[in-house]
């Protein structure tokens, strides 16, 4: 089966970058250390922002825009820990358990697959939902150009070790010119390691690849050479038992848009204290909040939030603004189609329906 995943009501993801620092250098890297810092959240800073987005007695978005955004019912707020390399933290294990204290729905690592500091010994799979390991390639002649040498051995092994102690692991592949032809054959390797869930992510021009006298087009994938691959190839992982999300990317004109902005809660959340709302514009001070003296503040205009109110027949008002290259347009000058919200996604679900519980929503990286 296949269904658009509609923006849930009553949900907050939360996107902790818990250290920018990594033990590699991917070459779609989205991490901006000029940006985001390059500090390492400590325990006691990780428990308190914690507790800000853990707050559950109202359904209200945080701070700015909190008028646009209003459930009447308490949400549920979801946990994402990133870096960087978030095992390179050693205060992971107390951020896990913390959020489980704190009555998070769902706690996700995602990993690089390198597992530092004994993350394994250190967190049980009670505490954890999903382990979730970067994997660009089913092979490593295809991975390790992207992701560096040696790593889908190591990512790989990583993989197996957290199955056999009983992690709910995934996989997230980031799909780009470099490795779209390879995508066909990573249903079969997930199957041969025991996953049961992946996630498709389509490369973006952030962090790295944001220089803007570089080349991308030798990355970004058309409409065309996207659409005719992942639907596919995700609906015969289903029929393989595996759960896949993909991002949807463009719309058709008679599709609705809707931007996350304004009708989700989600937060991207950094080190040296910002806070965005659409991981489109990590790489400009456009953050809408930002977390002072443990606080949660709002910040004045210009933000990103003032761009979420703008309707514009692209679509996307961010992707218009940073990319224009990925919108078409006919000889009137209409766009053919328009591009979806980063975050709306798509899934292809095995018979009888999801394995296991997760709300996981990640930005598709336009
Ligand atoms: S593993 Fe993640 S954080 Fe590290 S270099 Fe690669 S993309 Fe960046
Ligand atoms: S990606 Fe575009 S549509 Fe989605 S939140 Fe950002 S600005 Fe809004």
């Amino acid at each position: 089966m296949r269904r658009t995943v509609e923006f849930r009501p009553h949900t907050r993801n939360v996107f902790l970058h818990i250290l920018t620092k990594c033990n590699l250098r991917c070459n779609h890297c989205y991490i901006n250390p000029q940006e985001h810092g390059t500090g390492i959240l400590g325990g006691d800073a990780i428990k308190k922002w914690l507790a800000i987005f853990a707050s559950q007695s109202s359904g209200r978005s945080l701070g700015a825009g909190a008028d646009t955004v209003f459930c009447s019912k308490a949400c549920e707020t979801n946990i994402i820990f990133l870096g960087g390399e978030p095992t390179l933290n050693p205060a992971l294990p107390l951020a896990i358990k913390e959020a489980k204290n704190l009555g998070y729905g769902s706690i996700t690592v995602d990993t690089n697959g390198f597992l530092f500091n004994n993350i394994l010994e250190m967190v049980t799979p009670d505490e954890l939902n999903y382990l979730s390991f970067s994997l660009d390639g089913s092979r490593p002649e295809v991975n390790d150009p992207i992701r560096g040498e040696g790593v889908f051995a190591a990512c790989t092994n990583g993989i197996r070790r957290a199955l056999a102690m009983g992690f709910g692991v995934s996989v997230i592949f980031t799909a780009s010119r470099m490795n779209i032809h390879d995508l066909e054959n990573m249903p079969g390797l997930l199957g041969r390691l025991g996953v049961r869930r992946f996630f498709i992510q389509v490369i973006g021009i952030r962090g790295r690849l944001s220089d803007a006298r570089k080349d991308t087009s030798f990355l970004q994938l058309g409409r065309d050479e996207w659409e005719s691959a992942v639907p596919r190839i995700a609906m015969s992982a289903a029929r393989m038992g595996i759960h896949v999300t993909y991002p949807k990317v463009f719309l058709g004109l008679d599709e609705e848009f809707s931007c996350a902005g304004l009708v989700a809660q989600n937060y991207f959340v950094f080190p040296n204290g910002r806070v965005y709302r659409c991981p489109l514009c990590e790489d400009y001070p456009m953050h809408s909040l930002e977390i002072r003296d443990g606080a949660l503040l709002d910040r004045p205009p210009i933000t990103e939030r003032e761009f979420f109110q703008l309707s514009i027949p692209e679509g996307c008002v961010f992707n218009k603004v940073l990319h224009p290259g990925n919108i078409s347009y006919d000889e009137s000058g209409s766009p053919i189609c328009r591009v979806a919200c980063c975050m709306l996604k798509e899934e292809a679900l095995p018979e009888g329906g999801p394995d296991r519980h997760v709300l996981r929503q990640d930005p598709a990286l336009t």
